[in-house]
């Protein structure tokens, strides 16, 4: 069964998990860290619900979370932000979905990069808004942002202008200069601009910028998480960050979606955010000697021109010049997946169905580096043996 908008269905890591093990490849598709999380966060959970954290948290998260998601915003990317206007969600998806369902009215346009994350798809469909990706262009191996067609797309009629720097799937990494141009292009239109921040501790080349510290911070919602800082995707402790009216608005609509979650785990996500900020750059050191490493392996593959991320946990290959015959992304993902052994995920399924983009990237492919170091080298090992 798919919702009547089918934008609700299985997502594509799902689908891409089951591709890879039924051919026994090494699966490059879902972002999900192959490292586990480091032993003091599961000591401090541990701590946490032996000291009895185990029943509902508070509403807008647990105090010394919201604290330390301050206080971090603050000393990482100068972001002033207070305890008081941080709420604590069910990962960024949490963040960004009710965020979206309570400023998107129905019939709205939610403006956003292409190719997306695919729960924007989804959210925007629940919500009953449309979406209005723009795309970005790869230009000889470097990611453009077309602010022609950006300033375009957007009409009184958008409600959002969605952006995610760093950006899942290109490693795009928006300069403060670029961030402006964004989001005088939404204050234009009167429209929020809802940042989704995940990456914003893998930025291996340059920093991280976040909107809401270049920008007049009344209009930007800001979405994040700690499953990326610290390896720990399946706590889905994710937070958002905005004005009172915000906070408010957001906070009915999640309270029907899980009310809280993660009791004595956001105790020890404080913790790390404040103790432990050594981790987060050595997690980013780790990866990116993981991304050199499989971005080296893919580029003695005839015919295939990668895009070396700036940030995150993907490489992308646009297999063009690798075969002549009419490339479906999806078919040549399944092909590569039997006769490399490594499966990735069609960048085409992260873009609206049939777009101009969809088209442009047919036949690129996006590889996931933050799996474990010994997936990551067999990958390598079998794109060089088949180069
Ligand atoms: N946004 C982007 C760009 C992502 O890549 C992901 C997940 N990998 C999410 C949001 C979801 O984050 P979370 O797991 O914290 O819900
Ligand atoms: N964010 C991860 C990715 O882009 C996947 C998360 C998920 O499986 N929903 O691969």
């Amino acid at each position: 069964l798919v919702s009547a908008a089918g934008e609700v269905q299985e997502t594509v890591f799902g689908r891409m998990t089951q591709l890879a093990a039924s051919h026994d490849a090494v699966n490059l598709g879902q972002g999900a860290p192959g490292d586990p999380a480091p032993a003091f966060l599961l000591d401090a959970a541990y701590e946490a619900m032996r000291a009895g954290a185990n029943q509902y948290a508070p509403p807008s998260g647990v105090p010394a979370l919201r604290e330390a998601i301050a206080m971090h915003r603050r000393r990482d990317w100068g972001h002033d932000v207070a305890a008081a206007d941080v709420l604590v969600t069910a990962g960024a998806t949490e963040a960004l979905t009710a965020t979206i369902v309570a400023l998107a009215p129905r019939g709205t346009d939610i403006v956003v990069l292409e190719p997306y994350y695919d729960s924007y798809a989804a959210a925007a469909a629940l919500a009953g808004a449309r979406l209005r990706p723009v795309g970005l262009t790869i230009d000889d191996g470097s990611v453009q942002v077309d602010f022609e067609a950006l300033a375009d797309a957007l009409s009184e009629n958008t409600s959002i202008v969605l952006l995610n720097t760093p950006h899942n799937p290109t490693g795009l990494v928006l300069d403060a200069a670029q961030i402006r141009r964004v989001g005088a292009l939404a204050e234009s239109v009167d429209a929020w601009l809802l940042t989704d921040e995940v990456y914003e501790h893998l930025v291996f080349d340059g920093t991280h910028t976040a909107p809401a510290a270049v920008l007049d911070s009344s209009r930007v919602v800001t979405v994040s998480s700690a499953g990326k800082a610290f390896n720990a995707t399946g706590w889905k402790i994710g937070w958002l960050i905005g004005s009172p009216a915000v906070l408010e608005a957001v906070r009915a609509v999640k309270q029907y979606l899980t009310f809280t979650s993660g009791a004595p785990l956001q105790p020890a996500i404080a913790d790390a955010l404040i103790e432990h900020p050594e981790f987060l750059a050595e997690n980013r050191r780790t990866l990116a000697a993981r991304r050199d490493d499989l971005v080296a392996a893919l580029r003695e593959v005839p015919g295939a021109e990668v895009v070396v991320p700036a940030s995150g946990y993907f490489v992308l290959v646009d297999f063009k010049g690798f075969t002549d015959a009419a490339v479906d992304a999806f078919a040549l993902n399944e092909r590569l997946t039997r006769e490399v052994g490594v499966t990735g995920v069609p960048v085409p399924a992260l873009c609206q169905s049939g777009s101009a983009t969809a088209d442009a990237m047919a036949a690129v492919v996006r590889y996931s580096f933050c799996k474990a170091a010994d997936d990551v080298a067999e990958a390598a090992a079998r794109f060089r043996a088949y180069a």
